[in-house]
């Protein structure tokens, strides 16, 4: 199978080729030619063998595809669970239980694995791994890559944008895992890693990847909760089910839009955006203009120009066959806090700020007559949001075993501004890694 850009501008690539280059040197996003078509009549017994399954056809030329099965094993290593809420048709699918409480966990940690495998083990420059992040990413993504032999991480974040608990989050690995706090927003930090990935002349200088969700190693992974869920609720009671997935960067919602393109038991697909609406806009008719990131309480969801939106609209054929993909609804501030506020009584879960925007969508479909079965996708522990989270809900929240391990260890992070001749240079004198104190 054959990877092309979505720019058009390089000859297809393999598998191997695009995991290992993150963005397509045209700048582009790598895309499959063909989706392959899965007949699973049902999910593994668990969902690390569900995910070797889905993404097995996708490896079948690669040099991992020997290792599919045990790169699967240490990636989805804890569960993805489809918990019924209140009303019958209502259910949850908690992505969460990972060691940094995010679904970012399960793609960071299986892309971790691939490029550590494809890595040539006698190359004498560690790869730095350059990660925008809007708060989860950075995290997921330095912890997956936490002391793996040959990789550096550098951290982007905009500062005072992420919750404090983010923030510690992304700053205490200490060793190769190094974070820098920009002063502007996601966007200008996605600005400058995208910047550098194809600044050819800096490449040839030092190796560096990525790891962001245009990373196929993060988009592929994906589908396999969905997969999982998907299967297993049909088993029970033979019926699609349908997705609402709390939307930033749109790699989580293509990924569902990929089971579902490759045959899995998935119905409709609902994006639930914060006051960033541009996907609202676009998929209510609107020409997609993306524009500035507005701070909002789903921060991991404060994204102005969706990286994926490009490979979206790459296999589609025109934007009234994209239009009809999908829904999208966008979700203020106000109607977050409510929906966290209620979700004890009307659901019986405490969500974080991004679960809740799905959940406030999930009521609107009900109040609109809706009956289908629905899964909202709980993105992040509630925990990790605890300042927006406690005052609503009126009680603390306990961290996951996970999180209060993190939170117990020292922090640090460096400024940098926004520009790219900064970060060429912390890049170039490898200040993003060594020179941090030794945390154990
Ligand atoms: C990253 C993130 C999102 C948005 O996911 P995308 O793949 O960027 O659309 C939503 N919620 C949380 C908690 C996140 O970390």
């Amino acid at each position: 199978m054959k990877f092309a850009s979505t720019r058009g501008g390089i000859a297809p690539a393999s598998l191997d080729v695009a995991l290992a280059a993150g963005l397509a040197p045209d700048g582009g996003l790598y895309a499959p030619e063909r989706i392959p078509q899965l007949a699973l009549q049902r999910a593994g017994t668990t969902l690390a063998d569900t995910a070797t399954l889905v993404l097995a056809p996708w490896f079948a030329e690669s040099r991992l595809q020997p290792s599919l099965a045990e790169l699967c094993t240490d990636a989805f290593d804890f569960p993805a669970p489809l918990r019924l809420l209140s009303s019958p048709n209502d259910h949850l699918l908690e992505l969460f239980h990972g060691p940094t409480a995010a679904f970012k966990d399960y793609a960071a940690r299986f892309l971790a694995g691939c490029l550590s495998r494809l890595r040539d083990p006698d190359a004498a420059v560690p790869t730095t791994i350059l990660v925008a992040t809007s708060g989860d990413t950075g995290a997921a993504v330095g912890a997956a890559f936490h002391h793996r032999d040959g990789f550096r991480v550098a951290i982007l974040y905009p500062d005072g944008r992420v919750s404090p608990r983010q923030a510690h989050g992304l700053g205490c690995f200490g060793d190769n895992v190094h974070a820098y706090r920009v002063d502007g927003s996601f966007d200008d930090c996605q600005h400058m890693v995208k910047q550098a990935l194809t600044d050819a002349g800096l490449r040839t200088r030092i190796p560096l990847g990525s790891a962001n969700s245009i990373s196929l190693g993060r988009l592929l992974p994906q589908t396999a909760y969905y997969a999982h869920a998907a299967l297993g609720f049909r088993e029970r009671h033979d019926a699609p089910l349908n997705f609402i997935v709390p939307t930033g960067n749109l790699g989580n919602a293509l990924a569902c839009w990929l089971a579902k393109r490759m045959g899995l038991p998935i119905g409709h697909i609902v994006l639930a955006s914060n006051a960033n609406d541009v996907l609202p806009r676009f998929f209510s008719g609107e020409d997609y203009a993306p524009r500035a990131t507005i701070a909002t309480l789903a921060n991991a969801m404060d994204v102005g120009a969706p990286s994926n939106f490009e490979r979206l609209r790459w296999w589609h054929r025109g934007d009234a066959e994209l239009r009809a993909a999908m829904r999208a609804f966008s979700v203020d501030d106000a109607s977050i806090r409510a929906s966290i506020r209620h979700a004890p009584d009307r659901h019986g879960v405490v969500p974080c700020p991004h679960t809740a925007t799905g959940l406030h969508v999930l009521e609107q479909l009900r109040a609109d007559g809706d009956i289908r079965p629905w899964a909202v996708v709980a993105t992040a522990h509630p925990a990790k949001f605890e300042t927006i989270v406690e005052p609503l809900v009126g009680h603390a929240v306990e961290p996951s075993p996970a999180l209060a391990a993190w939170l117990a260890r020292p922090a640090t992070s460096s400024p940098l501004a926004i520009r790219d001749d900064a970060l060429h240079s912390i890049l170039l004198a490898g200040d993003h890694c060594g020179n941090t104190p030794r945390i154990r």
